[in-house]
Order: C-alpha cells, then sequence, then structure tokens
C-alpha cells in the first residue's frame, strides 16, 4: 500500500448532479477548496433526459446537459476541482476520512459530502436503451409534459408507478399502468386514487418485453400472463414508456458505516444533510426516497456546504 497515491483536502465532494455542483459552488465560495469526483455519470440523472422545464430560472426551460454543464462552470468558476474519477470504497472509521479513487488513489478528506444520487432501475430491455430519449423515460415529473393529450404506459405496482400513473394522467389522454402480479403493490390509498381516474387502465399480469417504433416509441409488445407456461402476446400502441419500478441508490460503498433504509438511501438527521457521523453529509437523490427532484437535490447540495464550513470551523480545520 506504500505506493498508493494519497493526498489531504478539507472537502471532499463524490458525484457531480446538481446537489454536488451545487454544493462545490458553494463550498468554493466559502473556501473550502472542495476537490469533487464526478463519478460514474457526470452530470448525472439530468443528462439522461433532454428538456428541463421545471428547474427554476429558466422560462424557457433548459436542455438537461447544459443545466449540468451550467452548474459545473458555476463551480469552476470559483475555484471548485472537478476531476474525472469513481470513489470505488470507503473507509468512515475516523477523520480525516479515506476515500479511495478508482481504486488506485487515497484522498483523506476532513469532510466529505456524499451526493451519488441514484439510479432508477430498468427492466433492461434493448430496446429501453434504443428509445432512450425518444419515448422511454424514468420521471414522470421530468418528460411528462410532453406526452400531453398522448397515450402513455408505467411500468410498475408500487406508490411511484400509482404516482406516476397519476401525475400522467393529469396531461395524457390515456394511461396504461402495466403491473406484472395481480394486485398492486402501492398503499391503499394510492390504488383507490389509480383505480378512480376515468382515463388510468391497470393492465394486471403484463409483462412489457419489448418496444417497436419507426420514429421514437409507437407501441410495446406485451405479455399477458394466464397460467404457468401459457401466455398470450399483445401489442399496446403509445406514445411514451415510463419505467416506474424503483430506485436504487447509489449508496453501497458507504453502507459499513452509514446508516441507511432498507432500500439503501442515506439517513440524515431529519431536516439536515447530516449523517450520524461528525463531517460526513448526504446531499440530494441518494438520502432522499420523498422528492427526488433536481432543485431538492441542489437545495440539500447547498445545505450540506454550509454545514461542512461550519463543521471545518469548529474543528478548526
Ligand atoms: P417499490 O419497490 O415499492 O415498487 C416497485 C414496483 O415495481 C413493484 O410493483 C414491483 O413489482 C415492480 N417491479 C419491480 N421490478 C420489476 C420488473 N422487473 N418488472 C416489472 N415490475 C417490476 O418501489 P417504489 O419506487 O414504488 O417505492 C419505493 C418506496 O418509496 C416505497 O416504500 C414506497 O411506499 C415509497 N414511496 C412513497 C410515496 C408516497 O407515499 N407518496 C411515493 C413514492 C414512493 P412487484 O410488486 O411484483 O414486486
Amino acid at each position: 500500500m506504500n505506493d498508493t497515491i494519497r493526498e489531504k483536502v478539507r472537502c471532499l465532494i463524490i458525484g457531480s448532479g446538481p446537489a454536488g455542483y451545487t454544493a462545490a459552488i458553494y463550498a468554493s465560495r466559502a473556501n473550502l477548496s472542495p476537490v469533487l469526483y464526478e463519478g460514474i455519470q457526470p452530470g448525472g440523472q439530468l443528462t439522461t433526459t433532454t428538456e428541463v422545464e421545471n428547474f427554476p430560472g429558466y422560462p424557457e426551460g433548459v436542455d438537461g446537459n447544459q443545466l449540468m454543464e451550467d452548474l459545473k462552470k458555476q463551480a469552476t468558476r470559483f475555484g471548485a476541482d472537478i476531476r474525472a474519477g469513481i470513489a470505488t470504497k470507503a473507509d468512515l472509521s475516523s477523520a480525516p476520512y479515506k476515500i479511495t479513487i478508482d481504486e488506485e488513489k487515497v484522498i483523506e478528506t476532513e469532510s466529505l459530502i456524499i451526493s451519488t444520487g441514484a439510479t432508477a432501475k430498468y427492466l433492461g430491455l434493448a430496446d429501453e436503451q434504443k428509445y432512450a430519449g425518444m419515448g422511454v423515460s424514468a420521471c414522470a415529473t421530468c418528460d411528462g409534459f410532453f406526452y400531453r393529450k398522448k397515450v402513455v404506459a408505467v411500468v410498475g405496482g408500487g406508490d411511484t408507478a400509482c404516482e406516476e400513473a397519476l401525475y400522467l394522467a393529469s396531461l395524457a389522454k390515456q394511461v396504461y399502468l402495466i403491473v406484472r402480479k395481480s394486485y398492486l403493490r402501492a398503499s391503499k390509498v394510492m390504488q383507490e386514487r389509480v383505480m378512480k381516474a376515468a382515463n388510468i387502465q391497470i393492465l394486471f399480469e403484463h409483462s412489457a418485453i419489448g418496444l417497436f417504433g419507426d420514429n421514437g416509441v409507437e407501441g410495446a409488445h406485451l405479455v399477458k400472463h394466464k397460467g404457468q407456461a401459457d401466455e398470450e402476446k399483445v401489442d399496446l400502441a403509445i406514445d411514451g414508456f415510463f419505467l416506474a419500478i424503483g430506485h436504487k441508490p447509489n449508496s453501497d460503498i458507504f453502507k459499513p458505516w452509514i446508516e441507511t433504509d432498507e432500500v439503501g438511501y442515506i439517513k440524515t438527521v431529519p431536516g439536515t444533510p447530516k449523517t450520524k457521523i461528525p463531517g460526513v453529509f448526504a446531499a440530494g437523490d441518494v438520502a432522499d426516497p420523498h422528492y427526488r427532484q433536481a432543485i431538492t437535490a441542489a437545495g440539500s447540495g447547498c445545505a450540506a456546504a454550509i454545514e461542512a464550513e461550519r463543521y471545518l470551523s469548529e474543528i478548526g480545520k
């Protein structure tokens, strides 16, 4: 281990979504000389969407990639050191905390902001990639607006799927909820709302196995499970295909040290980005099972940087 490259910093930020970049803007303006590692998907989840119309300050909307590029530029302008690299290991047993980058370099940091985000789960169909940004989405609040008066399908039977279906039902002409089992897993109240919506049709015991369309999504290939080894193929004409089968918070390397809920969301002191470890903060979707919006992530990134600044000044570092 002697030849491992080591570097000491005051504030390390992991992740480059709205939470990470906002933390970097605030931390650099507070003279914390933050170092930010961008992670697997530089720019985060917003780079997988097209137009962002609900981020305050952009009356005409903004391209997701452009928004993240702008946040990055803003952080760089104040001196944030933004680097490519993935955090592959964490040792939070005592300060300074040690984060291994790309399995070869160890950063020792006095304060740590974890903003590694969450990844929407996909079914794993090749067509999901083929039609990415052309009718496939995992975020109704981001992309639903483009399906006004159109026909869409939502896959999933939990609270998220019901919420997404209800949101889309307020915009779209028709929403199909594709549920693999014969019942919904969602809470009773959400189930009732979905059942009551005139333009939501639930397709129980159906699974999507592919998508088709020459110019973006024009339909989905489904199978209806009629019993073991007995299936019927059905084609459903739709304009948009929304996944709502859960998110996976990117918290795996921190789990030995930090409390998470059963899904993996990092638990913070309510209303703050503080974890139980002094100087370690969690911001954005990795710690947010409830809202998962770019603007709420940015807000918590700001709070994390302010807390990091207070912590460093308290310990005199
Ligand atoms: P859940 O894990 O609760 O539900 C996932 C759903 O997706 C299930 O119906 C599951 O089916 C289905 N699913 C999973 N994988 C596949 C697959 N490969 N093919 C087809 N269907 C699949 O996730 P949610 O994101 O809905 O919710 C996460 C947590 O957040 C829950 O605790 C929920 O209550 C909470 N939440 C609360 C909200 C609220 O209170 N307003 C809003 C949103 C979330 P199956 O049932 O067959 O396993």
